[in-house]
């Protein structure tokens, strides 16, 4: 027997080499990713948060979608157009959807790739006759918006985003509280010293959703003749400041959303903590993607910013509404192509978050068919509840295709389920995709509390899931 020289590896064992070929191992990226890897990833996150702070609600993503296409390219979607190889153009819905387009090389018929995310958040909106007076203190009535879990708004900084349309059809775009010098508004608790009977409340109904009222004033209007003079004085600053009434809040939609900008999680600056990962975090990458892959692109290349996701995605900007597939359609047609074949032929990501595994709270995952942060982006086969209701079920053959893709192309990639069997469930707009006769799949970032004020996201999943989306739209 030889002497082994001091670097040579030791040999491996059959047993280890069996495993090896057999047994999957999926790694963390940190243990794949190059230095110069990390520092780009890094980097590319540098622009999420950037696109986090400017984009809270949806209204404020297609604004911003629609600044950076331009500056990109793309032209707004003209009906009748036949466009050709290489053209870039986009369709705003309403100002709170958006439909992203770039050519491809091959026909229509030969069908479209698709990334779908969402741009609507969970948040606290205002009703339609918000404004009261309460014990010399000025509030706001609210209707909070998607699936909030309602402890977790109270005490919190909060800005108020949205428009108001006055009475001459005027609109007046509003946004206060991200400013270090605007004033912010507030929802108040208890205090613990007389909180027994609130503290002996289960969590879910400790508050409701008319408890969840804005504290927006104090100071009384300086006149003794009239009444309810702290809420004269709101509306006279506000009439002051937009020139409006109260009727004008019939016609507007506020909303409230966390103050705070997005910021690196830990020592290592290796998360990211913010409003709106869900699904901004996907978002982001969708649009960078198809900016980038224009010209290189064999398939037609589409991203959707859908709105109302967050509520079921009815509503004309939401997924359920005919605005996204008429413009395809229109596309196919207007080029003398058969849309039936191009849907029939048709890919789709349907881009939103998962549940990324917390150890905190390990009971409700189930390890094995679990997201974990900082192992790449995460594809869902199934979504729904219970025994796989309410799904989108992507087909092997599918899932083949996209493993293929991702593997051939050095995606960092997981796989992931929302959590235990019978522990709960949800789904996003991939079903409704694939009433089109497209084959979808989800595949999105895994994230840490989700729907909370500041949810939290690693930044390598989010570098994977912009490599995912851009080896897709390449194909
Ligand atoms: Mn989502
Ligand atoms: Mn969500």
């Amino acid at each position: 027997m030889a002497t082994k020289k001091k670097d040579q590896a030791p040999e491996k064992s059959k047993g280890e080499l069996l495993k090896e070929s057999l047994c999957m191992t999926k790694k963390y990226s940190y243990d794949i990713m190059t230095e110069e890897q990390i520092k780009e990833c890094y980097d590319y996150c540098e622009g999420y948060k950037e696109f986090l702070d400017k984009a809270k609600t949806e209204r404020e993503s297609v604004t911003y979608a629609v600044e950076y296409l331009e500056a990109h390219g793309f032209k707004p979607f003209e009906y009748g157009k036949k466009y050709k190889k290489g053209d870039k153009f986009y369709l705003n819905n309403r100002g709170k959807a958006i439909y992203i387009v770039v050519v491809g090389k091959k026909s229509f018929e030969e069908g479209v790739h698709i990334a779908a995310a969402h741009v609507d958040t969970s948040r606290i909106d205002l009703k339609q006759n918000p404004l009261y007076e309460d014990n010399n203190l000025a509030f706001f009535k609210t209707h909070y918006y998607g699936g909030i879990k309602k402890y977790q708004w109270v005490t919190l900084p909060l800005a108020l985003h949205g428009v108001i349309m006055k009475a001459d059809g005027t609109k007046v775009e509003v946004c206060i509280g991200e400013d270090e010098s605007d004033p912010i508004f507030y929802i108040t608790d208890l205090l613990p010293h007389l909180g027994k009977d609130q503290a002996g409340k289960p969590l879910y109904n400790a508050f409701s959703g008319e408890d969840l009222n804005i504290l927006c004033g104090s100071r009384p209007f300086a006149d003794d003749k009239v009444g309810e003079k702290i809420k004269l004085n709101v509306l006279a600053l506000l009439n002051e400041k937009y020139g409006i009434t109260e009727e004008d809040f019939l016609s507007s939609e506020l909303t409230l959303v966390p103050v705070s900008k997005a910021r690196d999680v830990g020592f290592d600056r290796s998360l990211i903590g913010a409003y709106g990962h869900d699904d901004r975090v996907c978002a982001y990458p969708i649009l960078t993607a198809i900016a980038d892959v224009a010209g290189k692109n064999e398939h037609t290349s589409v991203t959707i910013f859908a709105d109302k996701e967050e509520t079921g995605s009815d509503t004309n900007t939401g997924m359920t509404s005919f605005a996204f597939e008429d413009m395809l359609k229109e596309m196919c047609i207007n080029a003398g192509q058969n849309p039936r074949k191009m849907f029939a032929n048709s890919k789709c990501l349907s881009a939103d978050v998962n549940a990324g595994f917390d150890p905190n709270f390990a009971g409700v995952y189930e390890a094995r068919n679990s997201a974990f942060l900082n192992k790449g982006v995460c594809v869902t086969k199934f979504t729904g509840g219970g025994g796989k209701g309410g799904t989108n079920d992507a087909h092997a053959e599918f899932v083949s295709y996209v493993r293929n893709l991702f593997n051939d192309a050095g995606v960092i990639w997981q796989m992931g389920e929302l959590g235990k069997v019978d522990q709960g469930g949800g789904g996003t707009v991939a079903k409704i995709l694939a009433k089109l006769n497209i084959d979808v799949i989800d595949v999105g970032v895994p994230v840490l509390s989700m729907h909370a004020p500041v949810e939290v996201v690693a930044k390598t999943d989010i570098w994977s899931s912009y490599n995912a989306f851009v080896a897709f739209f390449k194909d």
